[in-house]
């Protein structure tokens, strides 16, 4: 923010305008509009010239970060690289200018760009058909988890109503359980960061739905007993539930369905690159195995005996879970990114996300306290710095990156360590970003120990400083007004 931005926050001067709409010819059309819908005082805009509204918007577009213009620790969970002619397929006329309710006869194109994504997730993740109607991931968990209670109650066995879900989940799966009325029992993980396989055994009954796994987990590790929870699981007669919402390290490597998965969500607007910052738009196909394709929801695309593409219900249906068939734009987009990638490079995806964040863990293992010495998969978390002795936070150090133009990491989650930083750098990033940001991690642990309050206080160059995290959550400056008032000059 420049210095005189603050000098002249209220930029609006009476009578001062930045274009004149020509005037009026047809004195009459002024009457034609109903006395209740015409204006009886004047509309309260700000005045200001065309030069003043190009330097604000394009003064707060500079303020605002993004995957644009800087580096996110913080992954594909939150953003990773999303090539632009992505933007440009999904901008095309031909599929920006449909409507929902045309024909199947009439958008063939459409229904086939549809077929061929669920052929190339069916071919990545090992499942047997997939819907790609859920607006996101969340709304992928509680659509699995419906087929899910769909397929127990097709088998007349109704008192499958537990879900399992570890302790390291993502917050998303318990909810979405609940809302799906299911009872959530928890699982507790092991000291390295797995599911604790003797926790689990005393769960499973013959009331288990299903259990909600991650793999890798939220800690980024391998779940290496996976097959032998699958089979303790599927003895009882429970399903197993994948989250996928961050593929990334296992694309082209190993399949959910290979591990013994029956239902998994996937996120487009992550693994499968769609930007998704400011909370939209997302998509969350949901995959299943044989067994339980006829319970998948409505609508469906099928070919049908006239060689053309439909949408059809079907009677085992977990009835209709959108409007229409998804978010399209976003279909579009990862279908896109996953035929420019092709077979083989999209395998190239997995291990440069792995290898990434294996080179910034045993990097930076020395400043920062590693809590399992594991080989992670596309992520990991840090338990603080090693040395804390002066009192210097995981808060401290994720406001202290901003200073040096780095977006700050996922701190405090997991819950599994008091002083958490979890660390994703995607595949997408060159050796030197990874490099100045490890460079950065390490100066600042050297700063933690020379000049710990310079730390407590940062950021110190953003155009806002540290902000009271509950207050700026709970009672947000939202409007011009409130904002006047907190800058004045002091
Ligand atoms: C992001 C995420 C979700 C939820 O996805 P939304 O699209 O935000 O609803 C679920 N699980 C995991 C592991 C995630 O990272």
């Amino acid at each position: 923010m420049k210095y005189y931005d603050k000098l002249i926050f209220e930029l609006s001067r009476q009578g001062r305008v930045g274009y004149t709409l020509p005037r009026n010819n047809w004195e009459k059309s002024a009457d034609e509009i109903p006395a209740m819908l015409c204006r009886s005082v004047e509309a309260e805009l700000p005045q200001v010239s065309e030069l003043d509204v190009v330097r604000h918007y394009t003064n707060l577009s500079n303020m605002n970060f993004g995957v644009d213009t800087g580096f996110y620790p913080l992954g594909s969970c939150t953003m990773k690289y999303n090539p632009k002619i992505n933007e440009e397929i999904a901008a095309m006329a031909c599929f920006r200018d449909i409507h929902p309710l045309q024909p199947d006869c009439s958008v063939q194109g459409v229904l086939e760009v549809y077929d061929g994504l669920c052929r190339s997730l069916e071919a990545i993740t090992g499942m047997a058909k997939f819907t790609l109607n859920p607006f996101a991931g969340a709304h992928g968990e509680l659509t699995g988890l419906m087929v899910i209670r769909r397929y127990h109650e097709l088998r007349g066995d109704d008192k499958r109503t537990k879900v399992i879900v570890p302790d390291s989940a993502h917050g998303t799966n318990p909810a979405s359980a609940a809302v799906c009325g299911l009872n959530v029992v928890e699982v507790k993980s092991t000291a390295d960061g797995c599911i604790d396989i003797d926790a689990l055994r005393p769960l499973l009954d013959d009331t288990v739905a299903g259990i909600m796994m991650t793999n890798p987990n939220t800690l980024g590790l391998f779940e290496t007993r996976i097959r032998e929870i699958a089979d303790m699981v599927h003895a009882c007669g429970g399903l197993l539930y994948y989250d996928g919402a961050n593929f990334n390290p296992l694309l082209g490597k190993v399949r959910p369905g290979d591990m013994g998965f029956d239902v998994l969500h996937l996120n487009l607007h992550k693994t499968f690159s769609t930007p998704h910052g400011g909370g939209g738009p997302g998509s969350g196909p949901v995959g299943v195995a044989k067994h339980l394709a006829n319970c998948l929801p409505d609508m469906r695309v099928e070919h049908g005996d006239d060689g053309m593409l439909h949408c059809v219900s079907h009677p085992d249906a977990t009835g209709q879970i959108s409007g229409f068939m998804g978010n399209f734009g976003v279909i579009l987009r990862a279908y896109a990114y996953i035929l420019m990638l092709g077979k083989e490079n999209i395998k190239l995806a997995g291990r440069l996300a792995t290898l990434n964040a294996n080179y910034v863990k045993e990097s930076l293992k020395d400043c920062y306290k590693l809590p399992i010495e594991k080989v992670c998969k596309h992520e990991f978390v840090f338990d603080g710095l090693a040395d804390k002795s002066t009192g210097v936070t995981t808060l401290d150090v994720a406001k202290r990156l901003l200073d040096y133009g780095f977006h700050a990491p996922t701190i405090y989650f997991p819950l599994l360590f008091h002083q958490a930083i979890m660390i994703e750098p995607t595949e997408t990033e060159s050796k030197e970003t990874i490099d100045a940001f490890i460079e950065v991690m390490q100066r600042i642990a050297g700063e933690a120990i020379e000049m710990p309050d310079e730390l407590h206080t940062a950021p110190h160059t953003t155009p806002v400083r540290r902000l009271d995290e509950t207050t700026a959550a709970k009672h947000p400056v939202i409007t011009y007004a409130e904002l006047r008032l907190c800058n004045q000059p002091t």
